[in-house]
C-alpha cells in the first residue's frame, strides 16, 4: 500500500467491541482482517458490563456533581466512586485533567457531542445484524492461531450478520429513594434537551414501578421510565459478533500480547511478547485501557486511564424484564435471561490489578435495599473490567501521527453503545470514505 492507497490487509489490536466493531466494517469494505487479542474475545471490559445501548444515558462522565461528591467519597472503599490513596502519577495527571473538565461549560460541550451522536449509534448496531444471520461456528478451532478462517469447527451455512439480537428496553427504568434523587436525572435530561438531544420519558410513583418490576423492594419511592432504549447481553453479543467477523473471512489470534508496533517503508510490523510478529498494511489499536502503552509512541498524548467497574450475576425470585439504572447508588441492572446482572463502581487504578472483593460487597450493600426476593450471597461470575476514560470523556478514533496506525478506544463509560458506530467511522476513514462531521471531536492527536 503506498501512503494513499486502501489498505488491502489490516491487523486490529484487542478483541473487545471497538476491535471486533471496526474488524467488521473494514471487511465491509473489503479489506482482510486479522484481530489479536492478548486473552480472547471480550477478555476485557466488553464482556461484564450492563449491556445498555441508550441514547438517553449516553453522557460524558465529567458531570460537574461527580466532582463535588467525588472529594467527599473517593478514598472510601465502599463508595461508588474510589481512587486508591497510592495513586501512580499518571493517575494523577488524569484526575488533575479530568477535574478541569468538570465544570458545567466543558460538560455542556462534551454533551453537544454526544447529542450529535444521537441515535446513530443504534443504527449501527441494526446495520451489523441486518445481513443474514450467522449459524453459530466453532470459534474456537477457527479463531486460535494462524488457521483462522470461516470454515473451521464442521460448521453449516454462514451468512454474515451479528445474530445476537438487541433488545427493546421498552420501558428502560430507572428507580430512586426519593423525589430529591430523581431531580437529578431530570436536570441532566434538561442538559440532553437543551443541547439539541431528544429523550423521552414518563415519570413514575412507587406503585407504578412496582407494578413494572415486583422484584423491586420499599426503598424504591420513584422511577422515571424512558422509552426507545434498547439493550444486549453482552457476552452473547461479543460472541456472536466474533462469529460473525470470523464467518467473513476473518481470522481472530488469542494469546498474542503486543509489545510493540513497527512502521517499515511497505506497511507495519505488530510484535508479540514472544516475538512473534504480524506483518499488514496498517495496524488499528483497539485495546481499551491498555490504549496508551502502544499508542503513545504514534503521538497519542491523552491519559486513558482504567475506570473499573465490577459486577455480579444472582437468580431473583421474579425475573425482572426491564434493564434498571439506579443514579444515586451508581447502580446498574440487566436481564441476560437466566441471569440479573448487577453492575456498578468506579474504581480508578491500574487495569491490571486483581478484583477486590471489597467492591463487590460495597454493590450488595447498595443494591440491596432497593430489591425482594434475591438471595445476596448466591452470586456468580463476579467480574471486574476497566473502562477506558479519558479527560475530556471522548474517544480517540482515527490516524495517529502515522497514517498507517490508527487508534479506536477511550470511551470510558459507553464503548459498548458507540463500539459499532465507531468501526463504522474508522473503517471509512482507513479506506479513504468521507466520514460524519462528529468525528472531528475524537481526533486522538488532540
Ligand atoms: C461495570 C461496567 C458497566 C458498563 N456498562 C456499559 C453499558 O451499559 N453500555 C456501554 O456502552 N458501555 C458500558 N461499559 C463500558 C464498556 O464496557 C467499555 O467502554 C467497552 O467495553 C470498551 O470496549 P473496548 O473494545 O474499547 O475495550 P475492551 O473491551 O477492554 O477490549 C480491549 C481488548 O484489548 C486486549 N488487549 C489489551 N492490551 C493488549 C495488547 N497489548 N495486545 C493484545 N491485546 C490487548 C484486551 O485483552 C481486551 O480484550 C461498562 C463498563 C463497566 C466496567
Amino acid at each position: 500500500m503506498s501512503n494513499t492507497q486502501t489498505p488491502e490487509n489490516v491487523v486490529v489490536i484487542g478483541a473487545g467491541m471497538v476491535g471486533l466493531a471496526t474488524a467488521w466494517y473494514l471487511q465491509e469494505r473489503g479489506v482482510n482482517v486479522t484481530v489479536v487479542d492478548r486473552d480472547g474475545v471480550a477478555a476485557g471490559s466488553s464482556w461484564g458490563n450492563a449491556g445498555w445501548l441508550t441514547p438517553a444515558l449516553t453522557l460524558p462522565l465529567s458531570e460537574p456533581s461527580v466532582l463535588t461528591y467525588g472529594l467527599k467519597t473517593m478514598f472510601d472503599p465502599a463508595s461508588p466512586l474510589y481512587i486508591p490513596l497510592s495513586a501512580k502519577p499518571s493517575l494523577i495527571r488524569f484526575l488533575l485533567g479530568f477535574a478541569r473538565h468538570c465544570t458545567p461549560g466543558k460538560w455542556r460541550e462534551a454533551m453537544a457531542v454526544f447529542s450529535e451522536i444521537g441515535a446513530t449509534g443504534l443504527d449501527a448496531f441494526d446495520e451489523i445484524s441486518e445481513a443474514n444471520a450467522v449459524t453459530r461456528i466453532g470459534r474456537d478451532h477457527a479463531a486460535v492461531g494462524g488457521g483462522a478462517s470461516g470454515s473451521g469447527g464442521g460448521t453449516t451455512t454462514l451468512g454474515t450478520g451479528v445474530s445476537e439480537p438487541t433488545k427493546p428496553a421498552e420501558p428502560f427504568l430507572t428507580g430512586f429513594k426519593s423525589l430529591k434523587d430523581r431531580d437529578g436525572l431530570l436536570h441532566e435530561f434538561e442538559g440532553i434537551r437543551a443541547s439539541g438531544g431528544q429523550v423521552e420519558f414518563d415519570l413514575l410513583d412507587a406503585a407504578d414501578i412496582r407494578a413494572m418490576e415486583p422484584t423491586l423492594g420499599d426503598g424504591v419511592k420513584a422511577g422515571v421510565a424512558i422509552h426507545h432504549q434498547r439493550f444486549i447481553n453482552p457476552p452473547k453479543f461479543m460472541d456472536s459478533l466474533a462469529d460473525s467477523v470470523i464467518a467473513r473471512g476473518g481470522r481472530i489470534t488469542t494469546d498474542f500480547e503486543v509489545a510493540d508496533i513497527r512502521e517499515h517503508a511497505h506497511g507495519v510490523e505488530v510484535i508479540d511478547v514472544h516475538g512473534r510478529t504480524q506483518g499488514a498494511d496498517a495496524v488499528v489499536i483497539a485495546t481499551g485501557a491498555w490504549l496508551g502503552k502502544l499508542a503513545r509512541k504514534f503521538g497519542v498524548k491523552r491519559v486513558v486511564q482504567a475506570g473499573r467497574g465490577y459486577s455480579f450475576t444472582v437468580v431473583p425470585e421474579v425475573m425482572p424484564t426491564h434493564p434498571i439504572y439506579f443514579p444515586a447508588q451508581r447502580v446498574a441492572c440487566t436481564p441476560l435471561g437466566d441471569r440479573f446482572r448487577v453492575a456498578g463502581t468506579m474504581e480508578f487504578r491500574d487495569a491490571d490489578h486483581p478484583l477486590e472483593p471489597k467492591r463487590i460487597e460495597a454493590i450488595v450493600a447498595a443494591a440491596s435495599p432497593l430489591f425482594t426476593g434475591i438471595n445476596w450471597e448466591d452470586r456468580q461470575e463476579e467480574w471486574v473490567g476497566s473502562r477506558p476514560c479519558t479527560t475530556d470523556g471522548l474517544p480517540l478514533i482515527g490516524a495517529t501521527r502515522s497514517n498507517r496506525v490508527h487508534v479506536a478506544g477511550g470511551h470510558g463509560m459507553w464503548g459498548v453503545a458507540l463500539g459499532p458506530l465507531t468501526g463504522k467511522m474508522l473503517a471509512a476513514a482507513i479506506t479513504g470514505e468521507s466520514t460524519p462531521a462528529v468525528m472531528r471531536h475524537f481526533n486522538p492527536l488532540r
